[in-house]
């Protein structure tokens, strides 16, 4: 049979099935400890986790199509039954990010446009409602998304929780990380020398704005509504400490590395011979 079809259809299965278990992970508590900042990274990684088994998954079968077997088995019926549910999951996912990558939805006051060159945005009825102080303090707080690439992370973000579809508990961890990245972006500002009143005031006037210009979903200064009596509330008080964090990415791509290759070695050694086992079974 097609060793392309065959491929694709593992990947599509396989990938689907370790999905939904990975969705199974936790959901997380909205609560900020530490700074936002480290709460901000700490919700990503909680976004990315469930990925681990989908990972080692593609690694064992990057193995096994390694190796080229010249005659891939025949697919039973079942796998195929068993797969369509998943590759719709994965059309979903594709679709819709098709269609926000397509979108541009309507900032009313501030916010960032765009995925790979994002830029500010703020509109002329916004400077005409506040003071230089509070645009300035508006423009802080989206140049820090720009900093982060938060307009291509939520997009990325929202595509791994889709291919987690329906699981709540995976769109429960991408809200979550959504709502933290506003406090987040307000620290930004703030260490940067921006005061909190300030950025108070440009939220305060972007909401007002907002409320008669009804904006689509974007990382606009608004952020939430139901974090914004939070988020003034942090704003009017003592600005965060600059606390250094570690970044954990290098060491867990240097701890992970050496598993992945031998989930490959593995999917190279014995895929085949797995693959015939599992496909005898089922027909
Ligand atoms: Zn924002």
């Amino acid at each position: 049979m097609d060793r392309e079809l065959v491929l694709a259809v593992l990947v599509v299965a396989l990938t689907g099935l370790t999905l939904q278990l990975g969705a199974r992970w936790p959901r997380v508590d909205f609560t900020i400890t530490g700074s936002a900042c480290q709460t901000e990274r700490r919700f990503w990684r909680h976004l990315w986790l469930p990925l681990v088994p989908m990972a080692l998954v593609l690694c064992a079968i990057a193995g096994w199509a390694a190796r080229e077997p010249r005659n891939a088995e025949r697919l039973p019926p079942t796998v195929l039954i068993v797969t369509a549910p998943f590759a719709l999951v994965w059309m979903r996912a594709i679709w819709r990010t098709s269609q926000a990558l397509k979108r541009r939805p309507p900032v009313g006051a501030a916010g960032v446009i765009g995925l790979w060159r994002p830029r500010i945005f703020i509109s002329d009825q916004f400077c005409a409602r506040v003071d230089r102080w509070a645009i300035a303090a508006a423009v802080a707080h989206e140049a820090a998304h720009v900093r982060h690439r938060d307009p291509l992370r939520l997009c990325v973000g929202q595509f791994v929780t889709d291919l987690q579809w329906p699981s709540r508990r995976a769109a429960s961890r991408l809200r979550a990380w959504t709502r933290v990245l506003e406090f987040a972006r307000d620290d930004d500002a703030r260490l940067g020398g921006i005061e909190g009143a300030d950025l108070a005031a440009a939220i305060l006037a972007a909401v007002r704005l907002s409320e008669r210009e009804s904006s689509g979903p974007a990382l606009t200064l608004t952020g939430e509504p139901t974090d914004l009596e939070t988020r003034i509330r942090r704003l009017l008080e003592p600005a965060p400490v600059d606390t250094p964090m570690p970044s954990f990415t290098l060491p867990l791509i240097l701890a992970a590395a050496p598993a992945l290759l031998g989930v490959a070695i593995a999917g190279a050694l014995s895929g085949e011979t797995l693959l015939r086992m599992v496909f005898t079974a089922l027909r």
